[in-house]
């Protein structure tokens, strides 16, 4: 559903990726590894249209990334970014809700009791409920990112991209939390796409990892055999 081809791009007339190429099926969660540098987020970016492709194509069911409106792809599209804004001027909950408005299209005046047992649930899946009126700009950097990964999570993306999701968090608590993702998302049939920074976390969580170096695919396959 996820296809990626021959795809090379990067910062104004800076090429970082070159070549990459990759599919990922509905419901697969895909792991993405490398050194800092090698272009992980600068991927996730371009799947995210934020930057623009030079070279080659990303298709997402079959239809170019560019012929999707924005209003399409923001409900198809969820993103945790690698670094979660500090001056963000909502509370927990509000955020989540944020992101629960994105599922629906932007309708507002149709909020259900279902919206609000999703709101729940993933503030208590990342462990935020505590928090839940708590301004953003109070909380720890591991809080913060465990907030804006509970918003994704509302939006209930067909396809959720995920930068480094637990990296401010320890070894105890990326587990529990990864467990409680994979879980979640596998129940409702979502891709995931998410960059790990450890091999074996990775190996622990994902279908099948893509391996850069300096903006090349140097490896694509199941853990075992990565
Ligand atoms: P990390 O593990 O540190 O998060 P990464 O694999 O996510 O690394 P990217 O953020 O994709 O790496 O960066 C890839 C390359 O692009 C790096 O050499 C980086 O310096 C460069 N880069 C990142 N952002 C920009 C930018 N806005 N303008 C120009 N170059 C950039
Ligand atoms: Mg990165």
């Amino acid at each position: 559903m996820l296809q990626v081809k021959n795809l090379s791009g990067g910062y104004s007339d800076i090429n970082i990726l070159r070549n990459v190429s990759f599919s990922v099926s509905r419901g697969e969660m895909f792991g993405i590894l490398g050194p800092n540098g090698s272009g992980k987020s600068t991927l996730l970016k371009m799947i995210s249209r934020v930057l623009s492709i030079k070279h080659g194509e990303i298709m997402i069911d079959g239809r170019s990334l560019q012929q999707y409106s924005s209003k399409k792809l923001a409900r198809l599209l969820a993103v945790l970014p690698q670094v979660t804004s500090e001056v963000f001027p909502f509370t927990v909950k509000e955020t989540v809700e944020l992101g629960r408005y994105a599922h629906q299209r932007g309708l507002f005046q149709t909020w259900s009791p279902k919206d609000e047992a999703v709101v729940q649930e993933v503030m208590t899946l990342t462990k935020i409920k505590e928090f839940q009126g708590v301004s953003l700009q109070e909380l720890s950097g591991g809080e913060r990112q465990r907030a804006f990964l509970a918003q994704a999570l509302a939006q209930e993306p067909d396809i959720l991209l995920l930068d480094e999701p637990t990296n401010h968090l320890d070894l105890s608590h990326q587990k529990g939390l990864l467990d409680q993702l994979k879980r979640w998302t596998r129940q409702r049939g979502l891709t995931v796409v998410t960059v790990f920074h450890d091999l074996n976390l990775a190996s622990l969580y994902c279908d099948r990892l893509l391996l850069l170096n300096e903006g090349e695919v140097v490896c694509l396959g199941t853990p075992e055999n990565v």
